[in-house]
């Protein structure tokens, strides 16, 4: 007899997809897997149809929008959802989720007042500029730079000056001369591949040019017969000119990454005190905040970025708001932005790695699995060339060989995200959180 359908409801297994999905696709499932079952020419049996019906929600919830385990060792992975964010960021989107906030009230007059201005203290105090803006991230800063810059009053382009080795592609379709075309700006390069001097600057510069704009590197890096120009000296010379120089930092480190083990990376408070005259960066790169793209800056200038209409469309919402709010607090010190899980993750000791992988492999003993060094990289197009060491579980399925065992992970609940390499499954330990590993547990124990 076939199962009526509370009895499949009430299977937990089924059941979990309701949170997910609602009861109503759940019922939808269970009627298109019992109308099936009616048709065929055996009756199938009850384990069968709750079986089926489990597949087809777990691939509809797939398509969703969902948490997963990040088993890649990369830190901030893009595809991923990059920077997880901490405690007190969680805590202050769900505060400002729940109610009324002054969003865009100002309390003092009783008007309206301005999004803008909510954490214009707070980031004024963590990069030393004159004034600051958030918008949706750093490619709608970049954009928003160069809308406001590089459209002469009579709607004709004027132009932007940019290292030929700075014209990068970060991924995810944001090219640099696609955004300067976008922004109706005329690019004008300058320098060679490898070799680039002040003067290349200088010569460019005309009664057209708007901004010279310098561009983080980020994911790629030139090496051997190089020389480039010093922000300083950048700097002085568009202060010379009377033209604006503003800098796409991307990373947007606040502190020495030094302390962390890693390479000195520019900090955007040393960008600040260079005398750029803005500076945008992300909010969930190294800053381990939310996504969101901060401009920070002089006075003037970021006035003019906020008198720009197309403001209004790049805008960031309250969450965003808060969760920032609450990141930029943690920075304040070293033991404060341990909190920051960015931080957290790339602080943990090689040891606590090792043991929570000892742990897990003795509850997991019937997947032989092995604990293995491994090469963690800080993602998110920063760093790429600087390799964290850390931990990863290697797990050799017999069942389908290594990327039938990473399917099966990818089906799970929660999905695990692991890399495939030499027909095995690395599962590395940095980027998956502590209070994570009874899940892992569980996910690789279903996928065995
Ligand atoms: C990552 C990056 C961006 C884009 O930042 P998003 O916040 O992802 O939009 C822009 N410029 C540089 C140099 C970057 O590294």
């Amino acid at each position: 007899m076939l199962p009526a359908v509370h009895r499949l409801l009430d299977e937990p297994r089924i059941a979990r997809f309701v949170v997910l999905l609602g009861s109503v696709t759940v019922k939808e499932q269970i009627g298109a897997a019992l109308a099936r079952a009616r048709r065929a020419p055996a009756v199938p049996d009850p384990g069968a149809v709750a079986d089926e019906v489990v597949v087809a929600l777990a691939h509809e919830a797939r398509e969703m929008f969902s948490g997963v385990l990040n088993g890649t060792g990369i830190l901030l992975h893009t595809n991923l959802g990059r920077a997880p964010l901490a405690a007190e960021a969680i805590d202050a989107i769900a505060a400002a989720a729940a109610g009324a906030s002054n969003l865009e009230y100002d309390l003092t007059s009783g008007r309206r007042g301005s999004r803008h201005d909510r954490l214009r203290s707070a980031l004024r105090a963590a990069t030393g500029a004159e004034d600051a803006l958030v918008v949706n991230n750093c490619a709608a800063a970049v954009l928003l730079m160069l809308d406001t810059f590089a459209r002469a009053p009579d709607g004709s382009a004027r132009e932007v000056i940019v290292a030929r080795n700075e014209l990068i592609e970060i991924g995810g379709g944001f090219r640099l001369p696609d955004v300067l075309a976008r922004s109706g700006a005329q690019l004008v390069e300058v320098g060679t591949v490898n070799k680039l001097r002040l003067d290349d600057y200088a010569r460019a510069l005309g009664p057209r040019t708007a901004l010279l704009l310098r561009v983080h590197r980020s994911n790629h890096r030139i090496e051997g017969f190089v020389a480039g120009v010093g922000p300083r000296d950048l700097v002085a010379l568009g202060r010379r000119a009377g033209v604006p120089v503003v800098e796409d930092l991307g990373s947007g480190a606040l502190t020495d990454l030094q302390a962390y083990g890693l390479p000195p990376e520019r900090t955007v408070q040393e960008a600040v005190a260079e005398g750029f005259d803005l500076v945008a960066f992300s909010g969930d790169k190294l800053l381990g905040g939310p996504q969101a793209g901060i401009v920070a800056g002089r006075t003037a200038a970021i006035a003019r970025l906020r008198a720009n209409p197309l403001l209004r469309a790049l805008r960031v919402g309250s969450a965003t708001l808060a969760a920032l709010g609450a990141t930029l607090a943690l920075h304040r010190d070293a033991t404060a932005r341990a909190r920051i899980p960015f931080y957290a993750m790339l602080g943990a000791p090689l040891e606590t790695l090792c043991a929570r992988a000892a742990a897990l492999t003795e509850r997991l003993r019937a997947l032989e699995l092995d604990v293995v060094a491994h090469d963690a990289y800080a993602g998110g197009g920063t760093l790429p060339l600087v390799a964290i060491p850390s931990i990863a579980l290697a797990w050799r399925t017999a069942r389908g060989g290594a990327t039938a065992g990473a399917e099966r992970l990818r089906a799970g609940t929660p999905p695990v995200i692991a890399q495939v390499a030499e027909q095995t499954v690395l599962i590395d330990l940095r980027t998956i959180a502590p209070h994570d590993d009874e899940a892992l547990g569980a996910a690789l124990g279903a996928a065995g």
